[in-house]
C-alpha cells in the first residue's frame, strides 16, 4: 500500500509545528510534564484556546458545533504532534476525542447547546467518572446507583482512579438505573461542584496523573442531565470508549522517546552494544507497527465507518510500542534510567499506565480473540 500526506496535510503540520515551537518553548515542560497538575490544567485552558482561535482544537467537528468539518486525518496530525511533546492539551483531550463526539451523538438539542461550546472554546475540563473498587475491567458490575425522585435521580456511591476529578468542571458518569447489568447502566452529567460530591487525592505510581476518589452521596442530578436512555448507557459509554483507545496516538511519545534516547546516548559516549542496537531495533518497529494500526483506524474514521475491533488492534500494538521503547531506554541507560528525571525515566512509567487505562491490555486482547477473531469465550 502507497500511503502518503497530501500538500494540505502536509502545510498544516508545518504551521502547527512552527505555532507549537514559538508557544511551548519555555512554558510547558514537555513529555516530563505532570498532566494532572494544577499548572499545566490551568495551561491547558490557555494553550487550547489559542488552539481553538485558530480552529486546531476541534476541527473534526461540524460548523454547527464549533468545528471546521476537516477530515479524520487532520485530528490526527495535531494529535500526533500535540502527544509527541507530551499533550499540552491536558485534560482537554477527552473533551476533543470523545466527551464531545458521544455528547453530539447522543445528546439533547439542549444538552449539546450547553456542553460543546465551552468545549470548542477550549474552557472546560471534564473527567470519566466510570471505574469503582469492585468494577474496573468488568466495568458493567459498577454499582454506584441512581434513583429517580420526580425529575431528579439522587446518586449514591463512589469512584475510583478518576483522573483530574479535582480540576474538572464536569464529570461523565457512569451509574447503575437498573437490575441488569449491562441493561441497568445509565450516563448522567454532573456539574463538579454540585453539594454530595467530596473528592479526595490518590497518589499515583505513574507520576503522570493526579488519581483521585470520587465519594458521591444523595447528589441530585436533574433527569435533562441523563446522556441517551434510560438504562441504555452501555451502547453509549461503548462507543465512546471506541474512540479513548486510539485518541491518543502514544507511538508518537515513544518514537520520540525512542530517539531522544540514543540521542542522549551518543552525546554521553555510550557505545550501544550488539544488544542494545537489537532492542532499540525492535522498539523503532513496534513503534512503526503501531503507527500504521493506528492510521488504519483513522482510515476508517475518514470513510464514515461505525467504530471496529481494529481499534482494539491499535490500542494493543500502541501498548506494544510503549513497552518495547521502555525496555530499549532501559537497555540503554541502564540502572542510571532510574536516576536520570527525563524522558526515559518517565517512559517506564508511562508503559506501565499505557497497560491499564482505557481498558487493560488483556481486556483488549480479550476482545479482539472474540469481535475479530470470533473465537469462543473462554
Ligand atoms: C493512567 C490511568 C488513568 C485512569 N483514568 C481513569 C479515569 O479517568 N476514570 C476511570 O473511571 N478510570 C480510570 N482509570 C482506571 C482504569 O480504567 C482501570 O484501572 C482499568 O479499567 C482496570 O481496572 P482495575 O484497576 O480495577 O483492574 P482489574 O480489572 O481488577 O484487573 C486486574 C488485572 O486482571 C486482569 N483481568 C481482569 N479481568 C480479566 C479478564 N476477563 N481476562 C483477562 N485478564 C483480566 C487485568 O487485565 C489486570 O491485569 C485509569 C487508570 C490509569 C492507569
Amino acid at each position: 500500500m502507497e500511503f502518503g500526506w497530501n500538500a494540505d496535510d502536509l502545510e498544516f503540520r508545518a504551521d502547527l509545528n512552527e505555532f507549537l515551537s514559538e508557544e511551548l518553548s519555555g512554558r510547558w515542560h514537555g513529555s516530563t510534564a505532570v498532566l494532572g497538575s494544577p499548572e499545566n490544567a490551568d495551561y491547558s485552558r490557555r494553550f487550547c484556546g489559542l488552539l481553538a482561535d485558530r480552529g486546531w482544537l476541534t476541527p473534526h467537528w461540524p460548523k454547527e458545533h464549533g468545528g471546521v468539518e476537516a477530515s479524520p486525518w487532520r485530528l490526527s496530525i495535531l494529535s500526533e504532534e500535540l502527544w509527541s511533546r507530551g499533550e499540552p492539551r491536558g485534560p482537554q483531550y477527552m473533551n476533543v476525542n470523545w466527551i464531545g463526539p458521544s455528547l453530539m451523538a447522543y445528546g439533547t438539542s439542549e444538552q449539546m447547546a450547553r456542553y460543546l461550546p465551552p468545549i470548542s472554546r477550549g474552557e472546560v475540563i471534564w473527567c470519566q467518572g466510570f471505574s469503582e473498587s469492585e468494577a474496573g475491567s468488568d466495568l458493567a458490575s459498577l454499582r454506584t446507583n441512581a434513583v429517580l425522585d420526580g425529575s431528579e435521580y439522587i446518586v449514591n456511591g463512589s469512584k475510583l482512579w478518576t483522573s483530574y476529578a479535582d480540576l474538572a468542571d464536569h464529570c461523565y458518569l457512569l451509574v447503575r438505573t437498573g437490575d441488569g447489568r449491562q441493561e441497568g447502566i445509565s450516563v448522567l452529567l454532573i456539574d463538579m461542584d454540585r453539594p454530595g460530591i467530596e473528592v479526595r487525592k490518590i497518589s499515583g505510581v505513574v507520576g503522570e496523573h493526579s488519581f483521585n476518589e470520587v465519594l458521591i452521596s444523595d447528589l441530585r442530578v436533574p433527569v435533562a442531565n441523563r446522556l441517551g436512555p434510560e438504562n441504555g448507557g452501555w451502547k453509549v459509554v461503548r462507543e465512546a470508549l471506541s474512540y479513548e483507545r486510539v485518541g491518543a496516538p502514544r507511538w508518537a511519545r515513544a518514537s520520540r522517546v525512542l530517539n531522544e534516547t540514543m540521542q542522549w546516548a551518543l552525546e554521553n559516549g555510550r557505545a550501544p552494544s550488539p544488544d542494545v542496537l537489537e532492542s532499540v531495533d525492535i522498539a523503532s518497529e513496534a513503534c512503526e507497527a503501531a503507527r500504521l494500526l493506528y492510521y488504519r483506524v483513522i482510515d476508517e474514521r475518514a470513510q464514515g465507518k461505525p467504530p471496529t475491533p481494529n481499534g482494539n488492534v491499535a490500542r494493543v500494538a500502541m501498548v506494544q510500542a510503549e513497552r518495547a521503547v521502555a525496555e530499549a531506554c532501559l537497555a540503554i541507560q541502564g540502572a542510571e534510567v532510574m536516576r536520570y528525571q527525563g524522558l526515559a525515566n518517565q517512559q517506564i512509567r508511562k508503559s506501565l499506565a499505557a497497560g491499564v487505562a482505557a481498558g487493560t491490555y488483556e481486556i483488549q486482547l480479550n476482545l479482539i480473540s472474540r469481535l475479530l477473531l470470533r473465537l469462543p469465550k473462554g
